[in-house]
């Protein structure tokens, strides 16, 4: 039961003459609006998609991402901390026995529903070997439910595209090599250029995994792992 020493009354407060004609607050908005229409330099209306927005590639949440290694294969050592630590409950993994000496499982089947995803993050913080990731693009769309659920191959391919503006992190437990860190310039260019430096990087490697930005961008476009 709480006691009546415990009980706080607070009075709401009086209003001086002024701001009973809400003059203030009124002046104050309209000099927030003007300020914002004639500040060319921060212009943040952009044409999209024409145009796209310049955004920090080191820490937006978009379309995801499955790393792959040094020597190309998927990154994944299948640990389900990523799917543990969703609170949407968005991603499925299937293990399967690995097929390298140098790690006991990898994904058979990697699944992430981008529709039920709250791009949080935690799948990436959870990651013990960084080989999830989300990139910045935001471009993902479909026609259907199905479409919106990407699976390993497609997350692959999303990797390929996206390698050359957010390079993997230097994942320090696995000791894999330092992988780099993007350039400034990349970093302003984030979203110029996806597809085609896609279709540059594939064109180099001679893989077929450019269908990654492809998918993200028109929904389509097998990659691999490396483990066939
Ligand atoms: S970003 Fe969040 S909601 Fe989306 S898959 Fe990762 S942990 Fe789940
Ligand atoms: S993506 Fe990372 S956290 Fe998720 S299962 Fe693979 S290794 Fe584990």
């Amino acid at each position: 039961m709480i006691r009546d020493e415990d009980i706080l009354t607070i009075d709401a407060p009086s209003l001086t003459a002024g701001e009973r004609l809400f003059l203030p607050a009124i002046l104050g908005g309209m000099k927030t609006t003007l300020r914002h229409m004639f500040a060319l330099k921060q212009r943040r209306t952009v044409q999209y998609p024409e145009e796209k927005r310049k955004l920090r590639v080191e820490n937006y949440r978009g379309v995801h991402r499955l790393n792959r290694d040094h020597d190309g294969r998927v990154a994944c050592v299948a640990c389900y901390m990523c799917s543990t630590a969703c609170p949407a409950h968005c991603i499925h993994i299937e293990a399967g026995e690995s097929p390298w000496p140098d790690r006991e499982k990898y994904p058979v089947k990697f699944d992430i529903d981008e529709l039920r995803c709250i791009y949080c993050g935690m799948c990436e913080e959870a990651c013990p070997v960084d080989a999830i990731e989300l990139t910045p693009d935001y471009s993902l769309v479909g026609r259907t439910r199905d479409e919106m659920i990407l699976g390993k191959e497609e997350l692959l391919a999303v990797f390929d595209a996206t390698r050359q503006i957010k390079p993997r992190k230097d994942p320090h437990i696995t000791g894999y090599p330092n992988s780099g860190r993007p350039e400034a310039g990349r970093v302003d260019a984030v979203l110029s250029g996806t597809a085609a430096e896609a279709q540059d990087h594939a064109a180099r490697d001679g893989d077929t995994a450019a269908g990654g930005a492809a998918k993200a961008e028109h929904g389509g476009g097998p990659g691999g792992d490396g483990s066939a």
